[in-house]
């Protein structure tokens, strides 16, 4: 954080974007985009320091993409908070943020689709969400035309997402390296998200389940357990002890591609996706990930693939529910 906020330059159009980013390349200066759709916690905060890290320039781009949201998301109620939004952006020294409405996204006759194929699409997020992935490849696409980043950063915890952003950037020679930065939770151990707001604090304390069984899935893997169906049960046995919780799936995965995984090798992704009232909630972590230790997350208790340790000695959670 900065003592003196200096109020990042505010960007509505990526004719705008583009012209910013080329004075910046043109001066010799790398350049470093974070996507966000605003209402901006930790978790973004996180990226937004790696890229500071990294680059001479950030922007940060906020915008509730439509494409994105299918008929089971409630795009209305997305939280919009752009005003806080941009005092982090100021605090944390960004350079510009680039905030255009869906006019000047996609404007009148708009008609260009943009699709990445394949498993790492249509499995998750893919299936449960159809035509989700099509919206985030376009919104992104875009982004990385308008921005001409050297790097652009992306969240674990949205891990299929960076799957399909790093085949898009490497297909269409973007020539932006993709950044992954690992998932920031909250003190009680759920996975940062600009959805959690809607969670009342009943509904947050079965949402621990979330972690909390891929704690457990973690636990069995460091125990020995290799199939993939076992690991993917350990972490639905969680979910399932609370009532209000609807799991929409549990999976062990191979990182890249998205396939499922009968049998882990050396390391495996597990991925869950549950609803509780009216709002989503995903989480996951890599199972294995020797050099990625923070990327895993044990609840009460020290654990060989995990650094991210929650609060210990609080126990399962949805007994206290309502
Ligand atoms: P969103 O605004 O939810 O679209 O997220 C914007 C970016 O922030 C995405 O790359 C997300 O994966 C990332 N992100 C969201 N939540 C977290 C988190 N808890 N930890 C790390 N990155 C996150």
């Amino acid at each position: 954080m900065h003592d003196l906020a200096t109020a990042p330059r505010v960007l509505a159009t990526p004719g705008a974007l583009r012209l910013q980013s080329e004075r910046w390349r043109a001066a010799g200066l790398s350049v470093a985009l974070v996507p966000t759709m605003g209402a901006l916690h930790a978790g973004h905060r996180s990226l937004v320091a790696r890229a500071r890290q990294e680059c001479d320039r950030v922007v940060v781009s906020i915008f509730v993409n439509p494409a994105q949201f299918t008929s089971g998301d409630d795009l209305a109620r997305y939280p919009r908070t752009l005003r806080a939004d941009l005092a982090l952006l100021a605090a944390e020294g960004v350079h510009a943020a680039f905030v255009p409405d869906a006019g000047a996204m996609y404007g009148s006759g708009f008609a260009t689709a943009v699709a990445v194929g394949g498993v790492v699409t249509s499995t998750l997020e893919g299936a449960h969400r159809p035509g989700h992935f099509d919206g985030v490849a376009l919104v992104v696409a875009k982004l990385l035309v308008a921005a001409r980043a050297d790097r652009a950063y992306f969240g674990e915890k949205d891990a299929q997402q960076c799957a399909v952003v790093r085949r898009l950037a490497g297909d269409l020679d973007t020539g932006t390296e993709i950044v992954v930065c690992p998932t920031v939770r909250d003190a009680d151990g759920l996975a940062s998200s600009s959805r959690n707001v809607h969670l009342s604090a009943a509904e947050r304390a079965q949402a621990l389940a979330l972690p909390e069984g891929l704690a457990a899935a973690a636990r069995r893997f460091a125990a020995g357990e290799r199939s993939g169906p076992a690991l993917a049960a350990a972490a639905t046995a969680v979910a399932a002890a609370c009532p209000d919780l609807i799991v929409e799936y549990v999976a062990v995965v191979d990182e890249d591609t998205f396939e499922p995984l009968a049998q882990v090798d050396s390391r495996a992704r597990i991925l869950v996706a549950a609803r509780i009232g009216a709002t989503r909630l995903i989480d996951t972590l890599c199972l294995g990930a020797a050099d990625a230790p923070t990327t895993a997350f044990v609840v009460g208790a020290t654990s060989p693939v995990g650094s991210e340790v929650a609060p210990a000695g609080r126990s399962r959670t949805c007994s206290v529910s309502s």
